[in-house]
């Protein structure tokens, strides 16, 4: 079987957030169970300069207009994933983000991923010569047009997937793009890709996939419902019979604390105690004060949806009961101004390093001991699957993926010994600070913290399962039938 895979970011090559490690993951996992994956991406900077070093890179398609200027389609492998990438300078040559400049959207992002999107259906379509792909799987709103290309062009019996990665983000513009697009007329309309009363990308895709997947079963519910569903909530109750929940894995050879070349010590669950050291680095890097207290992290974007807000609100409190904590993040210009004032309201017992940084990242995650996914809504979630791997105790809001993958300590659990970490809902201070309560109480006995630390080890977070469960998906749409 050949998958097309269509993605705005893909791990190793480019990468703002979860989207991207999935993208990268997912075609070896496939790999490994006899599906191949060729991914096409944009010709961003940091990309091209990979392909042009990958040495493989070999063009095998060109246009002389493709929206506003001449593009030409790579294939190329790199790090091991097959790529064909849409190389068009006017479009995604340029400095800054990949989706803006800073807080600002960069203002041709329609077109951007309007000419992502042709490219992908085209393909599908019989584009190239030598590669016609049995299924089509896209990944967010910037590749969803993808499916709406291939249903009103050449493409239209070609089986298709869309991969809900975070709903918030949709790709809505106004009507007047329509007409630039290259659809046909009768595409903007509510079963097409119109929107309330303008263009909807993801709209698009979900109402022209075969089948549409979102990263956990618990999210695939909550996506139903007006709370979550972000007004589309509808549409996805009329096709909640081709709407299935996979869980995210993690690359476990790269999230490999025996091998991870970011770490200062290496160490498993049979030698916890070899953990120590990278706790060590992780309070000299972060300045805090080296003591046994409960070491809290976080490792995310800062942003309302990851529940920065409350977590600020709590920081005062979780030094006043002992504990210390150690933030990596960037986002919100207001959230880092408030963490980096908490850290300085509590010098030794708050650090913070605001920027992007994986080394750090990882670094973190085997050092300190429990990492706080407050996500005030949570598709799946990986840093909560680095902290099971890691044996870093994850302390979670009970949402979405993070309800998915985390076995709460409550007493029946704790007795069974099959906790994995500690889940709190609803999002607000009061219950946030319960959970660390709880967390410090089990903290101050080692033997039971360090149970649970080792049950979190065992946990079960590759690609293996999920990639089946892509499969069966798969299947069951080459065998004709919508799910
Ligand atoms: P989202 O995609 O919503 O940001 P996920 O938990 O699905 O959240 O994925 C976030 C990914 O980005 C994880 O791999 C996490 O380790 C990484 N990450 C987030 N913030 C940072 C940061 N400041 N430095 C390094 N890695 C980060």
């Amino acid at each position: 079987m050949q998958v097309l895979a269509v993605a705005s970011e893909i791990y190793p090559l480019v990468k703002t957030g979860g989207l991207a490690d999935v993208a990268g993951a997912l075609p070896l996992a496939l790999e490994r169970h006899g599906v191949g994956t060729t991914t096409l991406i944009p010709g961003y900077k940091q990309v091209m300069a990979r392909v042009h070093a990958s040495g493989t890179a070999r063009s095998v398609f060109a246009w002389g207009d493709f929206y506003g200027g001449s593009a030409e389609i790579i294939q190329a492998e790199v790090a091991g994933l097959k790529l064909f990438v849409l190389n068009a300078p006017h479009l995604f040559e340029r400095d800054g983000g990949i989706y803006g400049n800073g807080a600002v959207d960069w203002g041709d992002n329609w077109r951007r991923f309007a000419a992502l999107s042709r490219a992908g259906a085209d393909i599908a379509g019989g584009l190239l010569s030598d590669y016609r792909p049995d299924l089509v799987h896209v990944h967010d709103w910037q590749a969803a047009l993808t499916l709406a290309y291939m249903r009103y062009g050449a493409a239209v019996a070609t089986p298709s997937v869309i991969t809900i990665h975070n709903l918030a983000f949709q790709g809505q513009y106004d009507a007047g793009i329509f007409a630039e697009l290259g659809l046909p007329d009768d595409a903007m309309s509510i079963h097409g890709v119109e929107y309330y009363g303008g263009v909807g990308y993801l709209k698009a895709g979900l109402q022209s996939a075969w089948a549409i997947t979102t990263v956990s079963p618990s999210y695939a519910q909550e996506i139903r419902t007006p709370e979550f569903g972000m007004g589309l909530d509808g549409l996805l109750n009329d096709r909640s019979a081709s709407l299935v929940g996979i869980v995210n894995g993690i690359d476990i050879d790269q999230w490999n604390p025996q091998t991870d070349p970011h770490l200062p010590a290496h160490y498993s669950a049979d030698v916890l105690d070899d953990r120590q050291s990278n706790r060590h680095h992780v309070e000299e890097r972060f300045g805090l004060d080296r003591d046994d207290s409960l070491l809290l992290c976080l490792v995310s974007r800062l942003t309302w949806q990851k529940g920065i807000d409350v977590l600020v609100d709590c920081l005062d409190d979780i030094v006043g009961m002992g504990a210390k904590v150690a933030l990596l993040g960037n986002g919100d210009a207001r959230f880092e101004g408030e963490i980096h004032a908490a850290a300085g309201r509590h010098p030794g017992r708050i650090g913070v390093v605001t920027g992007y940084d994986e080394a750090l990242s990882h670094q973190l995650t085997a050092g300190a001991d429990a990492i706080l996914v407050p996500s005030r809504f949570e598709p799946c979630g990986l840093t909560q699957l680095h902290g099971l791997r890691y044996g870093c105790v994850p302390i979670v809001t009970r949402t979405g993926g993070l309800a998915d993958t985390i076995i709460d300590a409550n007493e029946a659990a704790l007795t069974a010994k099959v906790a994995t970490g500690f889940q709190f809902e609803p999002l607000a201070r009061q219950p946030f600070l319960n959970a660390i309560r709880r967390a410090l109480n089990v903290h101050r006995e080692p033997d039971n913290w360090r149970q649970m630390q080792v049950q979190a080890m065992k946990s079960d977070v590759s690609w293996d399962h999920s990639a089946e469960c892509y499969i069966d998906v798969y299947r069951s749409l080459l065998r004709g039938t919508h799910l």
